[in-house]
C-alpha cells in the first residue's frame, strides 16, 4: 500500500481518539448521569460494604475492539463503586476521611481536557500563577512570611518526603555523617515520615522517639533534654517533626514550644499538619495550631481538610529558595523555558516535571463557593467530635480518650468481665456489618481502641447521632449474648 494511503487508513482509525461533538456530548452525558445516580444513591450504598462480592482483575481486561460506555459504567458500578469503603459516604468516620466535593471534579474535567502544562511557567504562566496564588493563600494561613512558597503535591506522604529532602539539603548533610544525624519524632508521628526518611536515603540516621504527655502530645521539655544529651554525645541533632493533629488521636503537639526548642538548638522544624492544617480556617484551630508559623516547613492535605478528591496535598516552606536548592534541575532541551520570570515553577520545587494541573480542582470550588462554607464545615467537624465525645462518655461502660484536640475521638468499651479487646473487635465488626457508618481501630498504650474521625463534608449531626445510637445498641446486644 502506498504510504499516503496507509496514512489515511491509520488516520481514520486514530481519529476515534478524538470524538466528534455529538459523541462527546453522549459520553459526557452518560458520565454525568452516572455520577448523579451514584450521588443520589449514597444512602443506599452506605459507607462500608465488607461482604460485597469482589471480581477479578480480568474483569477489567482490555481488548483490541471498542466497548460501550453504558456497559462499562455498569461494570464500574458493580465491581469498583460497591465493594470496600465508600469514601463518598456520609457516614465515613474512619482513618482520616477524604473529600470529593463535586466542583473539584469539574475542575479536573476541564484541566484534563485543556491539559495545560502546569509544571513550567513558560508553558502555562496562567496555570503556574493560579497554583502560586493557592500556595500563597495556604502559606498566609500557616503564617509564613514573604519569601515562603511550596508546591501542590499528590498527597501528604510525598509532601513530607519533599520537606525532608529540603531539610537534608538545607543542612548539607553528608552520607558519611548520616549515622550521627538525629531525627526527633514521637510514637504518634505518621508512619510516612519514617518512610520518607528511608526513601530520602537516611536510613542510617538515628530516630529518637520523644516522650508524650497523657494526651499523646510531644513533651517539649523532654525534646530539649534529648537534644542536649545527643549533642553532648557528639551526635548531630537535625530535624524535629511536630504533628498538627496526629492521625491516631488527633493530638496537636505543642508547636510553639517545639519551635522554641528547635530555634535554640538550630534544628529544622517540620510540622506535619496533613490532617489538621486546615482547621487554621477556624478560630479554635488557629489557637490550637499556634506555633506552626514558626516551622521551617509544613504539610497540609487539601484532600483531607479542604474536602478535595484524593490526589491533593501541599508542601509549604518558610524559605522557598531552600526547596528550590533541593529540587531544581535543568537540561539543554529545557533551554527555551528559561525566561526572566521572577517566580519558581512547580518543576523547580518538586521531583516532578510533568504533573497534573492540580490547582484547578482546588481553585474552582474554593472560588465558586467562597471560603465561608469551608470554615463552617470545619468548625462543624470540631463540634461534632466534641458532641460525640460528650454523648458516648455518658453511656455506661464506654471509656473515652482525652477531650479531642481537633476532630478525632478515641474510645473503647470496658466490659466488666471477659476479654476487652475481643469485645471491642466485635463492636467494630458490628458497625462494619451495619455499613451505614464506618469507623476504624488502633492500638493506644497497648489497648485496642476505637476511633471516630470527623472530617467528611457530608457528615453532619444525623450521622453522628446514628453512630452513637448504633454503638449503644450493639454494646448492649454484645453484653446480652
Ligand atoms: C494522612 C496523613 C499523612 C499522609 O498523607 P497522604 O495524603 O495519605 O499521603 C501524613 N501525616 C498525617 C498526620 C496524616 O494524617
Amino acid at each position: 500500500m502506498p504510504l499516503r494511503e496507509r496514512l489515511r487508513t491509520l488516520e481514520r482509525i486514530a481519529r476515534r481518539l478524538d470524538p466528534e461533538p455529538a459523541d462527546r456530548a453522549r459520553l459526557a452525558e452518560a458520565s454525568v448521569r452516572y455520577a448523579d445516580r451514584f450521588l443520589s444513591q449514597l444512602g443506599a450504598i452506605g459507607t462500608y460494604r465488607g461482604h460485597e462480592p469482589v471480581g477479578e482483575a480480568s474483569d477489567f481486561a482490555l481488548a483490541e475492539e471498542h466497548d460501550e460506555l453504558p456497559r462499562m459504567l455498569r461494570l464500574l458500578d458493580r465491581k469498583v463503586n460497591r465493594p470496600g469503603i465508600n469514601p463518598a459516604g456520609r457516614g465515613h468516620f474512619g482513618y482520616i476521611p477524604g473529600g470529593g466535593i463535586y466542583p473539584a471534579a469539574l475542575g479536573d474535567f476541564i484541566a484534563d481536557v485543556t491539559n495545560r502544562y502546569s509544571g513550567v511557567y513558560y508553558a502555562s504562566p496562567g496555570a503556574v500563577l493560579m497554583e502560586r496564588s493557592l500556595i500563597e493563600w495556604m502559606a498566609a494561613l500557616v503564617g509564613y512570611p514573604k519569601g515562603s512558597g511550596g508546591d501542590l503535591t499528590s498527597g501528604g506522604s510525598i509532601a513530607n518526603l519533599s520537606a525532608i529532602v529540603a531539610a537534608r539539603e538545607a543542612f548539607d548533610l553528608r552520607a558519611r555523617d548520616y549515622h550521627k544525624v538525629v531525627v526527633y519524632l514521637t510514637e504518634q508521628t505518621h508512619h510516612c515520615v519514617d518512610k520518607a526518611i528511608r526513601v530520602a536515603g537516611l536510613r542510617e540516621c538515628m530516630i529518637q522517639r520523644v516522650p508524650m504527655d497523657n494526651g499523646w502530645r510531644m513533651e517539649a521539655g523532654a525534646l530539649d533534654a534529648m537534644i542536649r544529651s545527643d549533642r553532648a554525645a557528639g551526635l548531630i541533632p537535625w530535624l524535629v517533626v511536630g504533628s498538627g493533629g496526629t492521625t491516631d488521636s488527633g493530638a496537636v503537639d505543642p508547636l510553639g514550644d517545639i519551635a522554641e526548642v528547635a530555634d535554640e538548638h538550630g534544628l529544622w522544624f517540620h510540622c506535619d499538619a496533613a490532617y489538621g492544617g486546615f482547621f487554621l480556617l477556624t478560630d479554635y484551630g488557629r489557637e490550637k495550631l499556634a506555633g506552626i508559623e514558626r516551622s521551617d516547613s509544613a504539610v497540609l492535605d487539601p484532600h483531607k481538610g479542604l474536602f478535595m478528591p484524593f490526589g491533593s496535598g501541599a508542601l509549604l516552606v518558610r524559605d522557598e529558595s531552600q526547596l528550590a536548592n533541593a529540587m531544581s534541575g535543568t537540561a539543554n532541551y529545557m533551554q527555551d523555558t528559561r525566561g526572566g520570570e521572577q517566580i519558581y515553577s512547580p518543576a523547580d520545587l518538586s521531583p516532578e516535571l510533568t504533573r497534573p494541573f492540580r490547582g484547578l480542582r482546588m481553585w474552582l470550588p474554593l472560588r465558586l463557593f467562597g471560603l465561608r462554607p469551608f470554615r463552617a464545615c470545619l468548625e462543624e467537624k470540631l463540634l461534632l467530635a466534641r458532641h460525640f465525645h460528650e454523648e458516648l462518655g455518658k453511656v455506661p461502660g464506654f471509656e473515652m480518650g482525652p477531650e479531642p484536640d481537633l476532630s478525632v475521638v478515641t474510645y473503647r468499651y470496658r466490659p466488666e468481665h471477659g476479654d476487652a479487646e475481643a469485645f471491642n473487635r466485635a463492636l467494630l465488626q458490628a458497625v462494619h456489618d451495619d455499613g451505614k457508618t464506618f469507623v476504624t481501630s488502633t492500638m493506644l498504650d497497648g489497648h485496642f481502641t476505637l476511633r471516630l474521625a470527623a472530617l467528611h463534608f457530608r457528615s453532619h449531626l444525623d450521622e453522628v447521632e446514628y453512630l452513637l445510637e448504633l454503638l449503644r445498641y450493639e454494646a448492649r446486644r454484645l453484653l446480652d449474648t
